[in-house]
């Protein structure tokens, strides 16, 4: 009889031992489980931070290859992040990718969190770290407001860019034996497309959107000295660079009226065009009335509806990452 209750006695006790055993492990992972759960919650939320400043930054892009222009790129980040309710982010945070021609055409913004644990301290777990990262990239825009109603062929933009030549490129009005490639008329804002309805969408830009996909007619008739006096009213509206004739494709304010942007378009027959994308000149003075000067610039745009496929230089941004 004492033998038994010996033996009970010593069964109890290690049940005892085991039942603490299995209740401080049920504890651990208990514990751990919640923190686990808090950190999940922090990593989502420093998720949302890194797409809001990767977001607020693809208005930046693509940034030019300089300590003065990615130090600025640094600060807004910053700033953004703060309002964001991040604090502490540095140069070291973002990474810029996608080099081209001296331009960085992506950006990626790395944020972590450790937050202290709670209850999985009990099972050495001190603190949790949380590590999230938002990639924004340039991309061409393909929906645009403010175009003038004219355009080149895709086959006439590739052609041009393949020449290298970006600066000082003359096209001239369809059919002629342009020297860099021709420009045609075309009706975005609904007119009969005659020269007078042309000439005002041309000196003020369309207040409409022209969308990649959008088809519209090609303006018939005579359309002599649009481009000429267009081109001549944009040119005199400058107020920039007054020392120094004004904006040139060397020196621009991007919402000067010498800055104009236009559709990249393929035919679909004689009359009618389909808009592929857009590129965006500074326009120059030219000899001829049924010519267009200018130099080739890349512009940054808002948020648009649509990308294109075809890089005219006009450029939007979409998370990539
Ligand atoms: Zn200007």
């Amino acid at each position: 009889m004492k033998h038994k209750l010996q033996k009970l006695a010593a069964e109890e006790g290690a049940s005892a031992v085991i039942t603490a055993i299995m209740l401080s492990f049920l504890l651990g992972m208990a514990s751990l489980t919640i923190d686990i759960g808090m950190s999940y919650a922090e990593a989502s939320a420093i998720q949302n931070v890194a797409d809001a400043v990767a977001l607020s930054l693809g208005q930046c892009l693509p940034v030019e290859d300089n300590a003065a222009a990615i130090a600025g790129v640094v600060a807004l980040a910053d700033e953004y992040a703060e309002k964001n309710g991040y604090t502490g982010l540095t140069a070291e945070d973002i990474v810029f990718g996608d080099l081209v021609e001296g331009r960085y055409r992506s950006l990626t913004i790395n944020l972590s969190k450790t937050t202290p644990t709670y209850l999985a301290k009990i099972i050495g777990v001190e603190e949790i770290t949380s590590r999230k990262s938002a990639t924004v990239s340039a991309v061409p825009a393909g929906s645009l407001v403010g175009c003038v109603p004219v355009g080149i062929s895709a086959h006439a933009y590739q052609t041009a860019i393949e020449t290298g030549i970006k600066e000082h490129v003359v096209f001239k009005e369809g059919g002629g034996g342009g020297e860099n490639g021709f420009f045609g008329y075309i009706v975005i804002d609904g007119s009969n497309g005659n020269a007078r309805a042309l000439l005002d969408t041309f000196k003020y830009g369309y207040d409409g959107e022209v969308c990649v996909g959008d088809i519209y007619p090609v303006a018939k008739g005579n359309k002599a000295s649009v481009a000429k006096e267009g081109v001549n009213y944009r040119m005199s509206l400058c107020t920039h660079f007054p020392g120094d004739g004004g904006c040139n494709y060397l020196h621009y304010v991007e919402d000067c009226p010498r800055v104009m942007t236009f559709m990249i378009y393929d035919f679909m027959d004689f009359n009618t065009v389909r808009v592929k994308g857009f590129s965006a000149f500074v326009l120059e003075y030219s000899e001829n009335e049924d010519e267009i000067q200018g130099s080739f610039i890349e512009l940054n745009v808002a948020h648009t509806s649509y990308t294109s496929d075809i890089d005219g230089g006009i450029y939007t941004y979409r998370l990539t990452g």
